[in-house]
């Protein structure tokens, strides 16, 4: 070992006693035959270890490991448990944590599972270019990592595996993420030896990875200086701790790994403490670090993975630039409320944000007459601030929004439809459910439900589309659009006797679509529960019978109490309990495929809460269908502030 370190693993005298029966234990434990079945070793707090020996083709020999499992890990047999893979100093071995660093007494209060690896003592955690059979990280990642997660109830998954370790652990934890980042989400350093090129002739580092003079591009490759460019592409995202004392001999080099990774970008935590390259300061900061990583994987668990549905925010800085002039309560703030309110929340950055595309004329002729599209153009370009078919407000900027918000309900209805999302909110603007086939009225442009629902008929050769609106207004336009096509179910509440007038019990379609219209207009002052009784008598059995492949939802938020335009009295939550009826219905009949679009709602507060419960109701069924699809049962992991963070 470098002059520094005074057999620096070796535990503390106290320590030592204190953990005796640990020791003891452990090294019984070492005395086990190799590839014996499991034998646990009872240890204090509840703890239990186990000693692996797996034949390593890698390296050639047997190579122990030690594997501690937390109390709770015997008392719930059907959990699954993240792992911690602790690596241990080029003078330790696999029994360097368990010794003397408090990790037992950590880890009877924890729900995780922590291995040590046998790294060899100039092993370095890395396949040597120039000696054979010291390859230490196929090792670890081809033979133990699918041994631990065959043999222990694991979550086996990148967002059940962190790794960390000590000296050139710290070292091996780094560039192992670095170069597995679909093994591990989060590793942490304590004094690592992150830049190995300042060190040529120390720890049998020349041994491992030939003479610096010649072999200084394997050197670099095989440091974490050399790999960190890798969290700023192929391992982004990772979770990162750099810990290293004031007076250890390694902090120039962890400070020149925090810089490079500030110059990358790459978000990390970084710690400087009194201590120098001691186990025992290591042992002090320990909790932290374990803490530090429950919850990077707790995030990394519950973040959607790449590539699974999730829920879908359509919007656009476009719907933004449709302006209506002062005092206009259909305001582009409207769409900014909803933001704000998803970000206080935290459910923002659950949400995938894909980018809307405009609809064609084409989309918008299948519900539009080609002559109103004309003449919406025509106005619109023409510069005046009223559609001359209607009360709707305009701006030079309203066509593009216009496309853009029919377009964003054809775009979430292919995604939903396609699988690549498993439901979708639109925060459009212009609003669209008043506008009719030939005419644009109350705010409306195009309408952008029912052109969503004529691309999932036509474009998507789908045969039946149930659409519910909840806007204390009638769509009187969704309803002229399929007055006589049977592909689509309509349900449609409001209050009764406000704009635009119609929506009334006997409005109930014609022809083959006669009985497809259900209008339920509701006496001023109606709250929830006559809501949530027309949902579940009314919606409900229309829906079982009509069998919908995808159901479209009308979102206005004006039937909110608050809401200075209408007359009904549904609270914020009450959004979220109609969203759960309509998953629940979606659930059953379509695989859960639905598509919100935002109508109305003008009181900012009341719009955001409404929308944000909405959404949350969307989301959380999301993410039960991921977990339930990834693990099928999952021990909650305790999350706690992480330390100052840093970039
Ligand atoms: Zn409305």
């Amino acid at each position: 070992m470098h002059i520094h370190l005074s057999s620096p693993w070796f535990a503390p005298r106290a320590v030592v006693a204190r953990y005796r029966c640990v020791i003891l234990l452990l090294a019984a434990a070492r005395l086990l035959p190799a590839a014996e079945p499991l034998s646990l070793q009872a240890l204090p707090g509840g703890v239990a270890a186990v000693e692996l020996a797996i034949e390593s083709k890698a390296m050639g020999e047997a190579m122990p490991a030690l594997v501690l499992l937390p109390p709770s890990y015997a008392q719930r047999p059907a959990a699954r448990y993240p792992v911690l893979y602790l690596l241990h100093c080029a003078g330790g071995d696999y029994r360097m944590w368990a010794q003397g660093t408090g990790l037992i007494r950590e880890l009877a209060s924890r729900e995780l599972i922590v291995v040590c690896p046998e790294g060899t003592p100039q092993g370095w955690f890395l396949d040597s270019p120039v000696r054979p059979r010291s390859a230490v990280e196929t090792h670890l990642v081809r033979e133990l990592i699918p041994r631990i997660d065959r043999e222990f109830r694991t979550l086996a998954a990148r967002s059940g595996r962190a790794i960390g370790g000590f000296s050139m652990g710290g070292h091996g934890a780094i560039t192992l993420a670095a170069k597995h980042p679909d093994l591990f989400a989060s590793a942490s350093s304590f004094g690592g030896i992150l830049d190995l090129p300042r060190w040529p002739g120390q720890w049998g580092l020349d041994a491992v990875l030939g003479p610096l003079a010649t072999n200084r591009e394997a050197w670099i490759a095989q440091s974490a200086m050399g790999l960190a460019g890798r969290f700023a592409k192929e391992a982004a995202g990772m979770k990162l701790l750099i810990d290293c004392g004031l007076d250890d001999f390694a902090l120039p080099e962890n400070r020149a790994f925090h810089q490079r990774l500030g110059v990358l970008g790459v978000p990390h935590v970084y710690r400087e403490r009194a201590g120098g390259h001691r186990l025992d300061y290591y042992s002090r900061h320990l909790p932290a670090h374990l803490d530090f990583h429950l919850a990077a994987l707790s995030e990394a668990a519950s973040a959607p993975p790449a590539g699974a549905p999730a829920t879908g925010y359509f919007t656009h800085p476009a719907f933004l630039k449709h302006r209506t002039g002062e005092g206009h309560p259909e305001r582009p703030e409207r769409l900014t409320a909803i933001e704000t309110a998803l970000k206080q929340k935290g459910l923002w950055d659950r949400l995938a944000h894909p980018v809307p595309a405009p609809a064609s004329l084409a989309t918008l002729q299948l519900v539009h007459t080609a002559d109103y599209i004309a003449t919406a153009r025509r106005d619109i370009e023409a510069g005046r601030t009223t559609l001359s078919t209607g009360d709707t407000t305009v701006s030079p900027e309203s066509w593009d929004a216009a496309l853009l918000a029919a377009g964003a309900v054809c775009d979430a209805v292919d995604a939903v439809l396609t699988g690549k999302l498993r439901n979708a909110f639109c925060a459009v603007r212009p609003p669209g459910h008043h506008a009719c086939p030939a005419r644009g009225m109350g705010f409306c442009v195009f309408n952008n439900i029912a052109i969503g629902a004529r691309h999932a008929l036509r474009a998507r050769g789908l045969d039946r589309v149930l659409v519910i609106d909840w806007d204390v207004h009638h769509g009187n336009g969704t309803q002229d659009a399929f007055w006589t096509d049977p592909a689509v179910l309509q349900f449609h509440t409001q209050e009764r006797g406000i704009y635009p007038g119609s929506g009334k019990e006997g409005e109930r379609g014609a022809g083959a679509a006669e009985g497809r219209i259900l209008n339920f207009p509701l006496e001023r002052g109606s709250g929830i529960e006559v809501f949530a009784k027309l949902y579940t008598e009314r919606l409900a059995p229309a829906a079982r019978a009509f069998k919908p492949q995808l159901i479209l939802v009308s979102a206005g938020y004006d039937s909110h109490a608050d809401d200075p335009l209408g007359g009904l009295a549904l609270r914020s939550e009450d959004f979220g309990r109609l969203t759960r009826i309509v998953l629940d219905l979606a659930d059953e009949l379509c695989q859960g495929r639905v598509v919100i679009a935002l109508e109305g709602g003008y009181d900012l507060n009341a719009l955001g809460a409404s929308a944000a419960a909405t959404i949350a109701e969307l989301e959380s069924r999301s993410r039960a269908v991921q977990i339930k699809a990834r693990t099928p049962s999952q021990p909650a992991t305790t999350t706690e502030q992480p330390m100052e963070k840093t970039r």
